[in-house]
């Protein structure tokens, strides 16, 4: 940062003139914000030369680190080719590329991409397909989704009408359209006191839930347009993970009551879950996948859906049948965040970065279990390079913290201090840091991590 007055220049305007997204601005107000002036690998660094790790991947973005150098080159030599053009009657390279690198790496059977610049947009995008295709098939009666408590789609609205999360989506809910909400399929939530054995009721779990969609299908048969879902693991709602084998059955619940699947992929894929996609742990191909946050490697907004050519087909007809699937962001297939993101899939191939990641993600785990010993863990759960760790006030009785005491919060701040960037969900501190984090890093993070719990919970 060159000078003080800079500085101080950049922190009044940002609180004259940014309105942050998820904030109490009057909190933000009274504090003094972290400005991030640069990257470097696992790293970023403020206004002031303060390096911090990245925990959260900034907001679960960031895959190969930051700064990289070949993710730069990538996007540098595209730059000097053209930032922007549509996808609008015309086409573009990356586009073309990105897309047939996506069908190949996607679990088979999805064949044609749609892009869009953001999760919710590729949710969105995947709702009006799925609905647009029952009116071309005739059942334009089919306007219900199906979806879990706890859920996050995305904010804009169609993505909200299939969220679960009351605090974000209950202000708006007159705006939302009608679905049908299942209760959360979670599995290991469960209080010291209540399970000894932490996983043995997953079979059982399953089976309630499961039960449940099959009844709500069986009685709503020819008004379901589709079931939507995060798959092995719900993020924003608090890091709950599914049961084992629960995506699987429930894809295969989709296909006997004959509706769509529709998987939401948007903070689970890249390598998230310590596979390409988490639809690949329980061999699922769905008839529509939302991709977003990674898949431009953290550089920039890209989104797709991906579908099957059964509901590509389907859209086929005459031009004036209006058919056409009447929807497009000015900013579809930007060639810019294209090239990043094919460069990004090259670097997985490149470095086999999915096996060597397997012992990042054995580690991560082992190292978790530890985070038990602390009095006040309620529960740690963790999916791939996903972690989500539950304070709770008294977890022999579940009794959580009441969120007016900001425990999550407060433990952040305390990681801040001693140079970890973490964001929690209320009172579960999240643990999403880039997959080419070293184990050094990770043990780094994982120690502040403990500290910060230990500090302000005792
Ligand atoms: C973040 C997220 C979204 C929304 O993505 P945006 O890019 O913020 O619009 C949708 N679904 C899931 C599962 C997410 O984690």
């Amino acid at each position: 940062m060159q000078s003080l007055r800079d500085r101080e220049k950049l922190i009044a305007w940002d609180k004259d003139y940014l309105w942050h997204p998820f904030t109490q601005m009057r909190d933000w107000l009274a504090d003094e914000p972290i400005i991030i002036e640069r990257g470097e690998g696992v790293y970023l660094i403020d206004i002031d030369g303060n390096r911090y790790l990245d925990g959260i991947a900034s907001m679960w973005t960031n895959v190969h680190g930051h700064n990289h150098p070949e993710l730069n080159a990538a996007l540098k030599a595209q730059l000097d080719r053209i930032a922007h053009s549509t996808l609008l009657g015309y086409s573009n390279i990356p586009a073309i590329q990105l897309a047939q690198k996506l069908v190949e790496i996607t679990p088979s059977g999805l064949n044609k991409v749609f892009y869009s610049d953001n999760g919710s947009t590729a949710v969105e995008v995947a709702l009006k397909m799925a609905y647009q295709y029952w009116q071309h098939k005739g059942q334009p009666q089919r306007n219900l989704f199906v979806h879990f408590d706890k859920a996050y789609h995305g904010d804009t609205v169609g993505a909200m009408s299939v969220g679960g999360i009351e605090s974000f989506h209950s202000t708006f809910s007159s705006l939302l359209f009608k679905s049908i909400r299942l209760s959360a399929p979670e599995a290991y939530r469960t209080s010291k006191a209540a399970d000894t054995s932490r996983n043995a009721s997953t079979d059982s779990a399953k089976t309630y839930w499961l039960n449940a969609v099959e009844r709500v299908l069986s009685e709503n048969t020819k008004q379901i347009a589709g079931i939507i879902l995060e798959p092995l693991i719900q993020g924003a709602g608090g890091m709950l993970i599914s049961p084992k084998g629960f995506l699987k059955e429930l894809a295969a619940l989709a296909k006997k009551w004959e509706t769509l699947l529709i998987v939401d992929e948007v903070m689970t894929g890249l390598g998230r879950t310590g596979k390409m996609w988490a639809c690949e742990h329980e061999n699922v191909t769905p008839d529509l996948l939302c991709t977003a946050k990674g898949l431009a490697a953290g550089y920039l907004p890209l989104a797709a859906t991906l579908t099957t050519d059964e509901i590509y087909n389907a859209f086929l007809g005459e031009y004036r049948d209006l058919k056409t699937f009447f929807h497009g962001h000015t900013f579809t297939g930007n060639p810019l965040a294209c090239a990043v993101a094919l460069e990004n899939i090259a670097i997985f191939e490149r470095e086999n970065l999915l096996d060597r990641l397997q012992i990042t993600v054995k580690h991560f785990n082992k190292r978790l279990q530890e985070f038990y010993a602390l009095p006040h863990v309620g529960d740690v759960r963790v999916c791939g390079m996903a972690a989500g760790i539950e304070l709770m006030k008294n977890p022999e009785t579940n009794t959580p913290y009441p969120f007016e005491e900001k425990v999550g919060i407060r433990i952040c701040k305390a990681a801040l201090a001693q140079g970890a960037i973490l964001r929690p969900l209320v009172n579960t501190i999240v643990l999403m840091p880039p997959l080419q984090i070293s184990i050094s890093e990770l043990d780094s993070l994982l120690d502040i991590t403990y500290r910060a719990i230990s500090e302000v919970t005792g």
